[in-house]
């Protein structure tokens, strides 16, 4: 799956949920987040981020991240 991390704080570009196929972004209290149970890990969305903030889970440490996108993405409504 693909997580987005805190370079998308108070930057919220949606360039990477108008590209991904699956529609799973959704809006976290101060910045997006991915659902990583429905992220297809197509990649799409990476390079279209001008904040470099979306990240495969394949890098180190990312645990925490995936975690943390998975509460927001379940608690905030589909944007
Ligand atoms: Fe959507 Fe693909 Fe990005 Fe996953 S990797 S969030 S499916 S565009």
């Amino acid at each position: 799956t693909y997580v987005v991390t805190d370079n998308c704080i108070a930057c919220k570009y949606t360039d990477c949920v108008e590209v991904c196929p699956v529609d799973c972004f959704y809006e976290g209290e101060n910045m997006l987040v991915i659902h990583p149970d429905e992220c297809i890990d197509c990649g799409v969305c990476e390079p279209e981020c001008p904040a470099d903030a979306i990240r495969p889970d394949t890098e180190p440490d990312m645990e925490e991240w995936v975690a943390f996108n998975r509460k927001y993405s379940e608690m905030w409504p589909v944007i």
